[in-house]
């Protein structure tokens, strides 16, 4: 830290990121999220041909891109905001709706960045425990404050219904519930329709997953106007152009072949089964994962060793240090070439 660090920021820890190899191709890299299959040819195409010159500045009102959200989404554009991945957009939202008497509320094991977040907009945060199955505990999320909720769940995977989100949401009308579903395309229930009947619920969604553009850095919210326009009011004091030409053409191009979306999104569930029972049959214990990765722990070695002879053995997934989940790893469900890498890799491990 140098001498001139604002003491703002002198506590802040960062986000760690999942490692990026330097040599990809010698890794089977299933620690990130991220998708195995590249953007489809469409919307490759349909970004070479569409993509704004790039001397000018992007359009800040990202038109093209929220007109086809909204119609993917059966939303209207002003319900709709792009941001540059979704973590931009979640910040927003802790900057936007906490302060000193509304503090963030959120899981003590859920996604990395919350914490994160609630420090650099100088927001208090509350931690609700998960109980004791790793599940969601709606009802400790009683207290006054603006719930941030990953559905699915990150790392665990577990999903709640969104009948059960919306009981929350309709009970406590008063505070905003910001429901991130960064997995949801897995096989969970989205909350999206229920943004036109609550003001108060807020629906975070990324291309980095199910979109296959982790690296084009692109997400969105779906909410009240109001809602959007809060976050809009932080997105224009800071960066109008926040997403780049080309990324927004091949979000466009993306959304247009939606089929090809779905159809990877059935393969990762079909290979997330696939891989569920290959670990299942060499010992480990799974949560009910509904995300595009699986959470797993083996009775005979410990998280930390089951990920460093991964790691040995060039399958690089991903392991959390927190007491509670320590013998946990985090595996992101790739490929089925890569699970039977992964599976051959744990086999020899545990002989
Ligand atoms: C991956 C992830 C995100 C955001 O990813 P972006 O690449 O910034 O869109 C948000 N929330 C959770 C829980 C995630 O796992």
């Amino acid at each position: 830290m140098s001498r001139f660090f604002s003491k703002n920021y002198s506590s802040l820890v960062p986000y760690v990121p999942g490692e990026q190899p330097k040599h990809l191709s010698s890794f089977v890299k299933l620690n990130t999220n991220e998708s195995p299959f590249p953007p489809s040819d469409k919307a490759l195409a349909y970004a070479a041909e569409n993509t704004r010159p790039f001397n000018l500045y992007s359009d800040p009102e990202c038109t093209e891109l929220v007109k086809q959200l909204s119609k993917t989404y059966g939303v209207e554009p002003e319900n709709v905001l792009c941001g540059n991945g979704s973590d931009e957009i979640l910040y927003f939202a802790f900057a936007a709706f906490c302060s000193d008497d509304q503090p963030a509320m959120f899981a003590d094991i859920t996604y990395g960045f919350y914490p994160v977040f609630a420090q650099m907009a100088r927001v208090p945060y509350k931690i609700i425990p998960l109980k004791d199955d790793l599940s969601m505990d709606l009802d400790a999320f009683w207290q006054n404050g603006a719930a941030f909720i990953a559905n699915p769940n990150a790392p665990t995977g577990i999903a709640l219904s969104a009948a059960e989100i919306e009981s929350f949401v309709s009970a406590y009308s008063d505070r905003i519930v910001v429901v991130d579903e960064a997995y949801v395309d897995f096989g969970a229930e989205s909350c999206v329709e229920l943004t036109k009947k609550y003001d108060n619920l807020l629906v975070v969604q990324t291309f980095s997953k199910s979109r296959s553009m982790a690296g084009a850095r692109l997400g969105f919210a779906i909410g009240n106007k109001e809602l959007i326009g809060d976050l809009k009011t932080l997105k224009y004091s800071l960066n109008p152009y926040n997403i780049n030409s080309y990324t927004a053409a091949l979000g466009v191009g993306t959304l247009l072949d939606q089929g090809y979306t779905d159809k990877n999104c059935s393969v990762i569930i079909e290979n997330r089964q696939y891989a569920s029972e290959k670990l299942k049959e060499l010992g480990f214990e799974m949560t009910d994962s509904k995300a595009n990765f699986i959470f797993a722990k083996h009775k005979n070695m410990s998280g930390e060793e089951i990920y460093l002879k991964l790691k040995e053995n060039k399958v690089l997934v991903r392991h959390f240090g927190l007491d509670r989940i320590k013998d946990y790893n985090r595996i992101t469900v790739g490929s089925r070439a890569q699970m039977d890498s992964l599976a051959a890799a744990l086999e020899k491990i545990l002989k």
